[in-house]
């Protein structure tokens, strides 16, 4: 939607003046529609399936503000619903509905009840009263310097970001704070929401955010000693609505600054039922207790990295045994010990050159060349080998490649003692090597 300049939604503001919020208490209202848009342009009505922004004079819809994600729900007139799916403030003091009519047709001075999805909003409000109890409880953990710098609260979760002075916070001490927070949610503290002087709210402690800019009268959250804090968001009545939070995760977001992750509430309880059936399937699979998982796990790693190494090194002595009848097989071409062969099964990559130079040494003063294939699926690679009494004789390597890639379906190269190569015709290999044995005759 373009939005262009924001002079649209100036003008209707000059009209009709601010949207007179009434979230804090209710969350449905009668009001009337001041303003409509389709595609951020003014319009004096709207049609089913429009997509649509409406200003009413007043409404109990909050809007994305101060990390807390916009009310959603539904505005109904006579003979009309718009589904509200976001509320924004493009302006100050107004407030616009954005969404889709689902039903009828929504004019302009039309008499609406504006209702808010109470479970999202409910749960928006508990994720929201939590942070500010997070950010309370990080403050007691690591002092004052540890400041606001974001947050998010949407429905059952909540991302707080502060900056902090002393770097990562310690598990211990997250999981302390996040005991502490969940005591004061147990304490069921009243959460009071007042309006009072800024001068009042200085003297109170009440905490505010750097650089935010607060008008003379400001509003005030505050659960008793523990925190008290400047916030226009909406929060639950009481702590103990809030249920439980539990803290996933704690990291660094950027210079200086750290971010809190955690769920709240029905949320937090079935994160963490899940993980309990996560530990106890994995207990009986391991038939441990619980508590001997981790000893268990690092038992299982260590034994199968032990098992990893052996069985690389029996892979690796298998390979080269292969080299020894590999070279009792070499064929004599004019002279020269040509081995030239489709690698045994399971060699390839590091161990094809690994086997490659080995059958090369084994062949000693010889003139030879040595070939290995090297078949996966609908891929050849090669590798070819000559040793020095063959170079001698100009026998190089990487020349010897033009000569049969092709019959393979593909290319390489390399240096005239060791070149490799790829192709995508494994059923041609036989006749690779007939082509290699002609190129060695000349
Ligand atoms: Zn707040």
């Amino acid at each position: 939607m373009g939005h262009g300049d924001g002079s649209v939604y100036r003008t209707v503001l000059d009209r009709h003046g601010s949207t007179e919020f009434l979230g804090y208490t209710d969350l449905a209202a009668e009001a009337t529609v001041i303003g409509l848009l389709v595609d951020g342009a003014a319009v004096p009505a709207a049609r089913e399936g429009d997509s649509v922004e409406v200003v009413l004079d007043r409404t109990p819809f909050y809007a994305e503000a101060g990390g807390q994600q916009a009310d959603t729900g539904e505005l109904r007139g006579a003979n009309f619903t718009v589904r509200v799916a976001d509320v924004q403030s493009p302006v100050p003091g107004l407030r616009v509905h954005r969404g889709t009519v689902t039903a009828g047709e929504v004019s302009l001075d039309a008499a609406v009840v504006a209702e808010v999805d109470r479970t999202r909003r409910a749960s928006v409000s508990r994720a929201h009263t939590a942070t500010h109890l997070v950010h309370a409880g990080v403050r007691g953990a690591l002092g004052t310097a540890a400041a606001q710098a974001g947050s998010l609260n949407a429905p059952g979760r909540l991302r707080f970001d502060f900056t902090s002075p002393t770097g990562a916070v310690a598990p211990a001490a997250l999981a302390e704070i996040e005991d502490e927070v969940n005591t004061v949610l147990q304490q069921n503290r009243e959460v009071e929401a007042y309006e009072t002087s800024m001068d009042e709210a200085r003297k109170l402690g009440a905490m505010m955010l750097f650089g935010e800019k607060y008008g003379d009268r400001v509003r005030v959250v505050d659960m008793g000693d523990y925190s008290r804090e400047l916030c226009g968001g909406t929060h639950v009545g009481r702590t103990g609505e809030i249920g439980m939070i539990k803290v996933l995760s704690e990291a660094s977001i950027g210079s200086g600054v750290r971010r809190v992750e955690a769920l709240v509430g029905l949320d937090a309880f079935r994160h963490l039922s899940k993980e309990h059936l996560l530990v106890s399937t994995l207990a009986d699979q391991l038939k441990a207790r619980p508590e001997e998982l981790p000893e268990r796990i690092n038992g299982l790693v260590e034994r199968l990295r032990t098992a990893e190494r052996d069985l690389e090194k029996v892979r690796a002595d298998a390979v080269l045994s292969s080299a020894g009848a590999l070279v009792e097989g070499a064929d004599d071409v004019d002279g020269v010990a040509l081995v030239a062969v489709a690698a045994p099964d399971g060699v390839a990559g590091n161990d094809l050159r690994a086997l490659a130079s080995d059958v090369r040494g084994r062949l000693g003063s010889r003139p030879g060349v040595v070939a290995l294939f090297s078949a996966d699926g609908d891929k050849v690679s090669f590798v070819v080998a000559t040793t020095s009494a063959a170079r001698d004789r100009g026998l190089a390597a990487g020349k010897l490649i033009p000569a049969f890639a092709p019959a393979v379906g593909g290319r390489g190269g390399g240096k005239p003692d060791l070149a490799q190569g790829g192709g995508t015709n494994p059923a041609g290999i036989p006749d690779a090597v007939t082509a290699l044995r002609a190129a060695l005759r000349g």
